[in-house]
């Protein structure tokens, strides 16, 4: 196993991970460690080697599959040979400060319209899977609950989709990073996406939610049933909406975008 930082840190993670099913991040978040049994390969030579695999080593940034970690930590590098591999290339303790300064993020842009910063767990939970059959990842407790809502909704006849959960810190940069190299200025670009790190979505307790025919991530969504639904029933799990009309932020109308809360003291527990 190749002497890196990033995968000294590995070796103790899979020593903690009881049960396949969480997700965990690793070097300030640079890395995911996933269950190999969820994840799909393009290619036969990458199916073979997750078919053998206990975990999957991906970039959290590009989404790149790196290596796969078999029950006793011991790891295959995937992709390219060892010398260029870009486990070998990372850059040691790229935080949040590096990553604005290379996009061209200052901090009042970030936290323009008063959003607060969004930390990441470092644990999170297959929650079921999204509308595009990508597994879902949630904080322990969002996951919870939005398997109980998504079951109690289809019990009154109203499927709910996750459109989106969990997304990283590193992969929100890379959206604003694909976005700078095609020439979009800062403020064009964070009038759409938050700063990385500001994104309620890295704090695993947001959701997309969508229902089957209709596109994902539109106004078009607060006229249907399951909009309906979901603001007579999502605060009895915990739910509430981030973005509703005209939001102190500045933020655009997301009748989609949902966020876990944990019950204030003293309320009741969640159902389970
Ligand atoms: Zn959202």
């Amino acid at each position: 196993m190749p002497a890196l930082p990033a995968l000294k840190s590995l070796r103790h993670a899979l020593m903690r991970a009881a049960s396949p099913i969480p997700m965990r991040r690793l070097g300030q978040g640079q890395l995911e460690l996933l269950p190999a049994v969820l994840m799909r390969g393009r290619g036969l030579a990458t199916q073979r080697a997750l078919s053998n695999a206990l975990w999957l080593l991906r970039d959290a940034a590009t989404g790149v599959y790196l290596a796969t970690v078999d029950g006793k930590a011991q790891l295959t590098l995937l992709q390219r040979g060892p010398a260029t591999h870009p486990l070998r290339q990372r850059p040691a303790g790229a935080g949040l400060q590096v990553l604005w300064r290379e996009l061209g993020i200052r901090r009042s842009d970030a936290a323009a319209g008063g959003l607060r910063p969004c930390a990441e767990p470092s644990e999170l939970w297959l929650a079921g899977r999204d509308r595009y059959g990508r597994p879902l990842w949630l904080a322990p407790s969002a996951a919870r609950a939005w398997r109980s809502m998504r079951a109690a909704a289809g019990r009154d006849g109203i499927p709910l989709q996750a459109i989106s959960g969990f997304r990283s810190v590193a992969y929100q940069g890379e959206i604003i990073r694909r976005k700078r190299r095609r020439g979009l200025s800062v403020q064009a670009i964070l009038a759409v996406n938050a700063a990385p790190g500001y994104s309620e979505h890295h704090s695993g307790r947001a959701l997309d939610i969508g229902c089957p025919g209709e596109p994902p991530a539109e106004e078009s969504f607060e006229r249907t049933a399951a909009f309906a639904w979901l603001q007579a029933n999502a605060g009895r799990f915990g739910f509430r909406i981030s973005y509703p009309r005209d939001n102190p932020y500045g933020i655009v109308y997301e009748p989609w975008h949902w966020c876990w809360h944990p019950p204030a003291a003293g309320a009741l527990a969640l159902p389970r």
